[in-house]
Formats: C-alpha cells, structure tokens, sequence
C-alpha cells in the first residue's frame, strides 16, 4: 500500500467539508460531562506518511482527550512490562458484540475475566498491570511512554476531564469492583481507576495522533527517527485488536468499508493507519448510534476506498 499523499492533498479539503454534514446526525457524548462542551460540528484529519510528508484539513489543530484510543497503548505498554502470557491470563481476546462499558459478559466466561483489552474492563485490568510503585508512578510512564510514541510532543492530562470521569465514573467504579471480586483486580480500586481515568484524559490534536499511529504504521520502529519503541510482536497483538474490536460494535463494518486497524473513543478521536505507509489522526465530536465519530467514520471510509488502503 503507498500513501499517496499528493493525490490525498487535490481532494481532501472538499471531501472533509462533504463529511462534516454527517455531524449533524450525531450527538456529542455527554455522560462525561466535560466532553459536551465539544463542537459538534468540527471535523479535522492530519495524515502523515514514513518520510514525515503530510495532508492536513479541517479542524485538525484542536485538542481533545484520547478517551479509548489509549487503550491500545495501555495494553502495549502492559505487555512490554508483563509479556504476553501475564496480560491474557488476566484479559480474554475476544469481541463482544456489548457496549464498551457493558458488565454483561462479566459474568459469562471464564469467571470475571473481561473479553478483551479494549472494552472498559479489560482496559481497566490493564491498567492494574502497568509497572510502577503508585498510581502516579504509573500514570507518568504512561504519560512519557505516549509522549515518545508521538515523537516527543508535550502530551498532558487535561485535569476539567480527568475530574469529571472521576465523578461521574460510577459505572466504571462498579466494573472495578466486580473484576475486584472475581480476583481479576488486586490492590486499591480507587488507584487502578484514577490511572485508567487518567490515561483517557490525556489530550491530544489529530497530528499526535497521526505520529503515534506512526510508529504502529512502522511495526514498532519510528519510521522519522529510526528509534525502536514497541516489539514487532506487539504491534501485531494490538493491530488485530483494533481490527475485531477498535470500533466498538461497528468494527466488522469499518472493516468492511475501510479496512483498516482504528481504536476511536467517546471524545470523537479516531487513530488508524495503512501498514507500512502511514499514520492517520481524525477527530470529529458528534457520535453515531455506535459510539464513533459520524463525520470521521464517513470520512476515513470514503478516503480509503478512493485510495485502496484496505487490508484485505
Ligand atoms: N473514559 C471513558 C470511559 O471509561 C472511555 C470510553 C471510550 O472512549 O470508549 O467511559
């Protein structure tokens, strides 16, 4: 697959207009209360392919909090502290056709474990497993872990954010608590959830995004400073997850219309790439009936299509 970035560039502010419309279908996520106050109606994208060459359009310099999307670098950053074996004796790898913050299947498999690292309590068991002596210990290798991820850019925690999912994370309190139970989680509940909170109250603009997809485009190398950051193996785990479960319930038909791995999250973020050619970031604040950017989805289809990205 080539980037193409030249040809991407002719059409790609008319299409991100056309895209936009489809914000109005949608509706910004408001169960964190501090994420409403997005615009509805943005829409930015930021594509950056192996030679540091970018297409840029629309609201693309808007920061947002990552949200879901860090769960896939949790989970990286979980396996380089733990391996492989450690991290799914604790998360199954597995879809599961519920909400991402659905208690349901809890109960089902094998006692308490959660189906996979990208729904609520598989993330949330996740970050329990990342190396450090305290939750602050732990949030700050997180913190530098992305950082580096995105070539150095002065990634924070956006604090309005990280309070709000605090206060009004009861249902991810009662998922921490039941995985508690079920020996899933050990240590102080209220720790692992101000870590996970935090993760997803790091805020990012879509080139951050496009850098860090970056490095997953390069299977685990830099591809702009030839630095080695993520095994090759990694990746590879990661990748898969986000082709069976990074669009939440819709991930079968992203994969179907676009093809490509994407991890989106409620803030209206969407981080994909075509391997081997390059890093895309998307933000667009109205969610479809799934839980994804309207605009971004219908954007990041079309774009692959037009430029035969697809994996398959
Ligand atoms: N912090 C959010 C939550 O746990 C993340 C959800 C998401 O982006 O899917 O509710």
């Amino acid at each position: 697959k080539e980037a193409r970035l030249a040809e991407v560039r002719q059409f790609l502010p008319e299409w991100l207009e056309y895209s936009r419309k489809e914000a109005f279908s949608g509706e910004v996520a408001s169960y964190i209360p501090e994420l409403s106050k997005a615009p509805r109606d943005a829409l930015g994208i930021h594509l950056l392919d192996l030679n540091g060459d970018h297409a840029s359009a629309g609201d693309c310099g808007m920061a947002f909090t990552l949200q879901s999307i860090s769960k896939v670098f949790t989970l990286i950053l979980a396996l380089m502290d733990n391996g492989e074996d450690a991290v799914f004796e604790r998360v199954g790898m597995e879809p599961t056709g519920d909400n991402f913050n659905s208690m349901l299947k809890l109960e089902l498999v094998r006692p308490g474990i959660p189906f996979n690292p990208l729904i609520n309590a598989g993330a949330i068991t996740v970050s329990s497993m990342i190396r450090g002596a305290t939750a602050e210990e732990k949030s700050l290798r997180i913190l530098e872990f992305f950082r580096r991820l995105s070539g150095g850019s002065p990634l924070e925690i956006n604090e309005a954010v990280y309070r709000s999912e605090l206060q009004t994370g009861n249902l991810n309190r009662s998922i921490a608590y039941f995985l508690v139970e079920n020996g899933v989680l050990g240590g102080d509940v209220e720790e692992v959830l101000s870590v996970y909170f935090r993760h997803c109250s790091i805020e990012a603009s879509c080139r951050d995004l496009a850098r860090m997809a970056l490095v997953l485009a390069g299977d685990g190398t830099d591809p702009l400073s030839g630095e080695y950051l993520i095994p090759r193996r990694y990746v590879q785990i990661a990748k898969t997850f986000m082709i069976t479960c990074g669009m939440y319930n819709a991930s079968g038909e992203f994969a179907i219309k676009a093809g490509l791995p994407a991890k989106s999250g409620v803030s209206g973020g969407i981080l994909t790439f075509v391997p081997g050619a390059l890093g895309i970031g998307v933000v667009g604040p109205a969610l479809n009936a799934k839980g994804n950017s309207s605009a971004g989805v219908h954007l990041l289809e079309r774009l692959s299509q037009r430029m035969d990205w697809s994996l398959f």
